[in-house]
C-alpha cells in the first residue's frame, strides 16, 4: 500500500498526516504555525513532522498534498498573497520545495477546496455528483466538486463563496464589497451582533450553547444566524442546484439549532430549482478535513502514476 503525506497550513497551527489510498488517517502530528519564526523554520518543522508521521505509518510516502488557507497559484504549487497571516511566506514555491526534499510529487490546494475533495471522496458528500462544501468559522469558505472534478476559475482561481453579497447595505468587507455572506453569518459576525446588544463577551459557540439551554436572547441570535446562513445557501442552491451541500467549520457544530430556519428560508427562496432534493448534511471531518482532502488532491492529480 502506498501512503500519501498531507499538510494543512492554517493561521494558528500546522498539521501533518499520513493517509491511506482508502481514506484512512494513519498518523498525525501538529504544532503552532508560529509565522514569526520565519519561512525556513516553518518548512523545517513541516519536514520533521512528515518524517515523524511517515515513520509512524510504516515508512515512506508516495506523494504529498498541501492545503493552505488563502489564494494561491495552485497550478504551479506556489503560495499566493498570504502575508497577512504568514508574513515572509508570500509566493513561496512550497510544492516544489517539499517535492525536492522528499523526492515525491506534491500538489498545493486552497484549504477549502481540499476539504471539499476530502468530503466528497470519503465523507459527507460521498456519491454526490454536484457537491458543495461550506465551512463556517472565522470566515465562510467553500469548494465545489462537480462530476468528480474540483471547480477552478480562470488560471486555477479559487472561487470565493463567502464573499457573495447578501445585502449591499451591509458593512464594508476587505474584499471590496459591502455586505458579504461572511460578514453576516461567520462566527465573529454572530459574536459582534451579540456583543453590540448584551454584556456577556460570548463567542458563537457560547451563544449556541446558551440557546440550546433555552436562553431567549441567544435563541434570537441563533435565529438571525440561521436566516443569513439560509439566504446564502438558498443562493447557492438557486445557482447550482447541487445534490448535496456539506456544512463544516466550528459554527456548524451547532447545525441542528440552525437547520429548521435554514430549511424554511431555502424553501421560500429557491423555488425555481428542486431544492427538496438537495441533501444538507454535516461535514464528516472536523479538524482533519483539509488533511484528508490534501491527500485526495494528490491522488487526483498524480494517483495513476503514483499509487494505482
Ligand atoms: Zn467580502
Amino acid at each position: 500500500m502506498s501512503i500519501i503525506g498531507a499538510v494543512d497550513i492554517g493561521g494558528t497551527k500546522i498539521s501533518v498526516a499520513m493517509v491511506s489510498p482508502e481514506g484512512e488517517l494513519l498518523a498525525k502530528a501538529e504544532g503552532p504555525t508560529a509565522p514569526e519564526r520565519g519561512f525556513d523554520d516553518g518548512m523545517a518543522r513541516i519536514r520533521a513532522m512528515l518524517e515523524e508521521t511517515a515513520a509512524q505509518a510504516g515508512g515512506s510516502f508516495a506523494g504529498l498534498g498541501i492545503g493552505c488557507t488563502g489564494r494561491h497559484d495552485v497550478l504551479n504549487g506556489s503560495l499566493g498573497d498570504v502575508g497577512a497571516f504568514l508574513p515572509g511566506w508570500d509566493g513561496a514555491p512550497i510544492a516544489r520545495l517539499l517535492s525536492e526534499a522528499f523526492g515525491v510529487t506534491a500538489v498545493l490546494e486552497n484549504d477549502c477546496d481540499a476539504a471539499a475533495l476530502g468530503e466528497v471522496a470519503w465523507g459527507a458528500g460521498r456519491g454526490a455528483q454536484k457537491f458543495i462544501y461550506i465551512t463556517v468559522s472565522t470566515g465562510i469558505g467553500g469548494g465545489l466538486v462537480f462530476d468528480g472534478q474540483l471547480y477552478r476559475g480562470v488560471g486555477g482561481a479559487h472561487p470565493e463563496i463567502g464573499h457573495h453579497v447578501i445585502d449591499p447595505g451591509g458593512e464594508k468587507c476587505f474584499c471590496g464589497a459591502h455586505g458579504c455572506w461572511e460578514s453576516f453569518a461567520s462566527g465573529p459576525a454572530m459574536a459582534r451582533w451579540w456583543q453590540a446588544r448584551y454584556p456577556e463577551p460570548w463567542d458563537a459557540g457560547q451563544i449556541c450553547r446558551a440557546a440550546a439551554a433555552g436562553d431567549e436572547r441567544a435563541k434570537e441570535a441563533v435565529e438571525r444566524e440561521a436566516r443569513y446562513l439560509g439566504i446564502g445557501l438558498a443562493n447557492l442552491i438557486t445557482l447550482y442546484a447541487p445534490d448535496c451541500i456539506a456544512l463544516g467549520g466550528g459554527v456548524m457544530r451547532s447545525l441542528d439549532l440552525f437547520l429548521p430556519t435554514i430549511r424554511s428560508v431555502i424553501q421560500q427562496q429557491a423555488g425555481l430549482v428542486p431544492h427538496h432534493k438537495v441533501r444538507l448534511v454535516p461535514a464528516r471531518y472536523g479538524t482533519e478535513a483539509v488533511l484528508m482532502g490534501a491527500a485526495k488532491a494528490w491522488m487526483l492529480r498524480y494517483g495513476q502514476k503514483g499509487i494505482a
